[in-house]
């Protein structure tokens, strides 16, 4: 039999557990959110991350910090997580996203420390984003031509120098445009543009041209390095003889029939190149070996022949010329054949490239140049970036001003929200409002300034001149409208790490809820605990 006071100490208990889960919740989230802070905005400071094998790595990301730390707590992991999905779906904003996160968590536990139940911070958040989202909505514009190469170079701030940033904007700008013009498809896929690096020249001699160019050389010299329009088949596969699977044995039982078996290969593989050659073959394009039998073969029925090319090359050579990737030579008929228009082969920096153009969609591929294999790199990952970004933009041109005014225009709109509504609710859309503030903080606080005195700054500015652009650029440290100062972004970015950051606060959330469902929402519980903590 359970005495009256056992019930009651078993009752404390699994308050206690409750919130000391999430308490250790939450504070794992901001061991994390504390790393990257610091790395925010233009001014924000590189982190060296050092490996377990003393490997040196700097860096200003927020997923690459977040990645290194090899966190194993499961709150943790969801943070990067939700890092890693800002990463993909709008390139850039991983860093805010993990510092909403936090702040987000961080001023929901201090209501709860105050009594209201977390089920109640779950759905105030949800109306707060709700409401956010339509904020955005009605604060974003459209962008001009300019505005567009501005947008791409906000988002490379602090990644790479100056030349570099309007190099690489302006290319990935042009690039998208192009994806964009020849597109049939509503979603431009960023991995639809070649790139290849070239150690040598500047990164202003960069390019971008039409074309599939990979660093390749064809397989057999004696065919031409130039050819006009023809026809092309890419071969998922190989040219060799199909090797023995591993139980499978010869059993020589009389003179002569090794030679025949191999003859019989020999045979099978120039059945093989003669069904290449009579569905009309100019091109051939495969991806696993060729070998020196076939070579000779493929010589004399005139196919010049490109050998180990990469399966994204072939996808992108298939895209460009209308041809479908065969599997096998058997069954292929004409239907299986592209087009392209021109096969040139140029030596660049003294490597061997060949240039493709397809007659569907062409192709095209952005040559980076660098003067070192390190600098090719970095470039080579900002880049990645920024054709994320542009392909983003040529879809949705919608943008926002960076510098925290979004973030603080959001605060203003929701405190006004929050009066609105009746319940407790209204606390989380407040602590939702607070918690927007924690990235005009973070900027200006790595900028050297004091960060609650510019939020206030920012708000009263954007209040009496009724200017939701006005923000800090940490360039001069002053309050500008954002577009006069280009720190502009897009709408997507900033929809995608409000998004990211609730629902992945919510579930941190509802881990503590999970251990509370006993409890009555409305009865403020743990109240006579308060100050008892740790903390
Ligand atoms: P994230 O991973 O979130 O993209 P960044 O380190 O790239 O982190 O910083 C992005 C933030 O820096 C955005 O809020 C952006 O508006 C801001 N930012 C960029 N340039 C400036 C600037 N000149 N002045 C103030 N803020 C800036
Ligand atoms: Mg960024």
């Amino acid at each position: 039999m359970v005495s009256r006071e056992h019930e009651r100490i078993l009752q404390d208990t699994e308050r206690e557990q409750g919130n000391t889960a999430l308490r250790n919740n939450v504070k794992a989230a901001l061991a994390l959110a504390d790393a990257v802070r610091s790395t925010l905005g233009p001014l924000g400071l590189d982190k060296m991350l050092i490996s377990d094998v003393g490997e040196v790595q700097v860096t200003n990301d927020g997923v690459t910090v977040l990645e290194a730390a090899k966190v194993e707590h499961p709150t943790a992991r969801m943070l990067i997580s939700t890092s890693t999905t800002q990463d993909v779906e709008a390139h850039d904003g991983t860093t805010s996203a993990i510092v909403l996160t936090a702040e987000l968590l961080l001023n929901a536990l201090d209501w709860i420390d105050r009594g209201i139940h977390p089920s109640v911070l779950v759905s105030g958040y949800r109306m707060a984003l709700e409401y956010a989202l339509d904020v955005i909505e009605s604060i974003s514009r459209s962008a001009s031509d300019e505005d567009l190469i501005q947008v791409v170079k906000t988002s490379l701030s602090g990644k790479v120098g100056e030349e570099t940033r309007s190099s690489l904007s302006l290319l990935a700008m042009e690039a998208a445009k192009v994806a964009l013009e020849r597109s049939n498809r509503e979603i431009i896929d960023p991995n639809d543009i070649k790139r290849i690096t070239i150690r040598g020249g500047r990164i202003s001699d960069s390019e971008r041209i039409d074309g599939i160019v990979m660093r390749k050389t064809r397989l057999d010299s004696q065919t031409p390095d130039k050819l006009n329009s023809g026809k092309i088949l890419i071969l998922d596969g190989g040219l060799d003889p199909k090797e023995l699977s591993i139980d499978a044995s010869i059993r020589i039982t009389e003179p002569g029939m090794l030679a025949r078996f191999i003859e019989r290969q020999k045979q099978e593989l120039q059945d093989r190149v003669q069904a290449i050659a009579d569905v009309g073959t100019d091109l051939l394009i495969v991806r696993d070996g060729v070998n020196d039998d076939a070579i000779s073969m493929l010589r004399e029925v005139g196919i010049v022949t490109y050998r180990r090319v990469e399966r994204d090359d072939l996808e992108l050579i298939s895209r460009a010329c209308g041809a479908s990737i065969v599997r096998d030579t058997r069954g292929i008929n004409s239907e299986s054949l592209g087009t392209f228009e021109s096969l040139k082969e140029e030596s660049w920096e003294s490597i061997d490239h060949v240039r493709i153009h397809g007659s569907v969609g062409s192709g095209q591929t952005v040559i980076i140049r660098g003067s070192t294999d390190s600098i090719l790199e970095e470039n080579q990952r900002a880049f990645d970036d920024a054709i994320g970004v542009a392909c983003g933009l040529v879809q949705d041109s919608s943008i926002l001003p960076g510098g925290g005014a979004i973030q603080i225009a959001l605060a203003r709109r929701l405190r006004d929200y929050s009066t609105s509504i009746p319940g407790r609710e209204q606390l989380a859309v407040e602590a939702y409002a607070a918690a927007m503030e924690s990235i005009p903080r973070a900027l200006a606080q790595n900028a050297g300034l004091d960060g609650l005195d510019r939020i206030l700054e920012i708000t009263a500015a954007q209040a009496s001149n009724d200017n939701d652009w006005l923000g800090l650029d940490v360039t001069d440290r002053q309050i500008h409208d954002m577009s006069e100062r280009g720190v502009i972004e897009p709408l997507r970015t900033t929809r995608q790490a409000l998004i990211g950051a609730t629902e992945s606060a919510i579930s941190v959330l509802r881990i503590g809820d999970i251990l509370w469902a006993k409890q009555d929402p409305q009865t403020p519980d743990w109240q006579s605990e308060l100050g008892q903590d740790e903390d």
